[in-house]
């Protein structure tokens, strides 16, 4: 049995598996993947005190300084969280069974698909949620980046210097980044802004050749998505206050006790990277006042 279960292994999860350790608790993350969404961050830059690091590179210093805290890993998914008398069962998709005295829920979110004909048949030939495995495809060509966020501003800036040029698709009327990236798009001459634009048809006869908003048809070997999607909730069997993600108070409490939640998996808008640190180790402070009685 461990004091706290940690779900998901992106920037938030391992950020409170840290400060859950150096509270003194004996913490385990379980995650699908380890790094989750920083492994397909090309730059962050956003965090005070760390220069420019590639996504990657974050991900698995996190993971090393966890480690190192004396923080357990188990790379699996959780299919099932169930409340006991005075404990959380929760069981993984290998049907193995753990305990713990409170849990941190940091499952973050998938980006959002399209859902238009032919996604499906491109995905992997030009469509991607992950400019980083996908890059030979991507450089030195046109590109399209489609989303309204931090990770999409930053997507299409990271692709300018290496691409011909990015199309940056925005569904929304402006973009909702910082005045820095935004001045920093302006800026950048082979960027080319689409406001308020839905991709509404992507064709090609193997690879993605080809990308059409209600406006304008751009030919472009590649399409990243990068616009916030649903949050990882479905294994959630505990009665919780949801609406487009899970509610917390100010201490990251969610409405059932000794569940706490951080990052992208919250209800409300996309955090960026220092206020998921925040978060995060807000969380890891209420569940040790918690599993200690404080
Ligand atoms: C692609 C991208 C680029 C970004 N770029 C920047 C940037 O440049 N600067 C900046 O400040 N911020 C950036 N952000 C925002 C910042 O990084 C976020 O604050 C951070 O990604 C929060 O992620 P998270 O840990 O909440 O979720 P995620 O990173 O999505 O991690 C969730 C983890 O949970 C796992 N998981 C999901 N369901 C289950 C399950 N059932 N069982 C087990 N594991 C599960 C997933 O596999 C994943 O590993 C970016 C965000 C994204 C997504």
């Amino acid at each position: 049995m461990h004091d706290v279960i940690v779900i998901g292994g992106g920037l938030a999860g391992l950020t409170s598996a840290m400060a859950c350790a150096q509270y003194g608790l004996n913490t385990i993350v379980i995650s699908r993947r380890i790094g989750g969404s920083i492994n397909e961050t090309p730059i962050v830059e956003t965090l005070p005190g760390i220069r420019p690091i590639f996504g990657p590179d974050l991900a698995k210093k996190l993971q090393e300084e966890c480690k190192s805290a004396g923080v357990e890993f188990r790379e699996s998914e959780i299919s099932e969280i169930r409340s006991g008398f005075t404990l959380y069962n929760i069981a993984d998709h290998a049907n193995e069974k753990h305990k713990a005295k409170a849990i941190i829920i940091a499952t973050g979110r998938s980006p959002q698909m399209l859902e238009i004909a032919g996604e499906e048949e491109f995905l992997g030939k030009g469509i991607t949620t992950n400019p980083i495995s996908d890059l030979e495809t991507l450089q030195n060509n046109s590109v399209a980046v489609y989303g309204s966020g931090e990770r999409a501003g930053l997507t299409a800036l990271w692709l300018s210097s290496m691409c011909q040029k990015v199309h940056l698709i925005c569904p929304k009327p402006r973009l909702h980044v910082t005045p820095l990236t935004n001045e920093r798009i302006q800026k950048t001459l082979r960027i080319e802004t689409h406001l308020n634009s839905a991709v509404k048809k992507i064709s090609g006869s193997i690879n993605l050749e080809s990308v059409a908003t209600e406006k304008a048809q751009m030919n472009v070997s590649g399409l990243v998505l990068c616009e916030r999607g649903r949050p990882h909730l479905s294994f959630l069997k505990v009665n919780m206050q949801i609406s487009d993600g899970i509610a917390v108070d100010s201490a990251m409490k969610t409405s059932a006790k000794g569940i706490f939640a951080c990052g992208n998996v919250l209800s409300g808008e996309e955090v960026l990277a220092p206020e998921t640190v925040m978060q995060a180790w807000q969380a890891a402070e209420s569940a040790y006042k918690f599993v200690r009685g404080k």
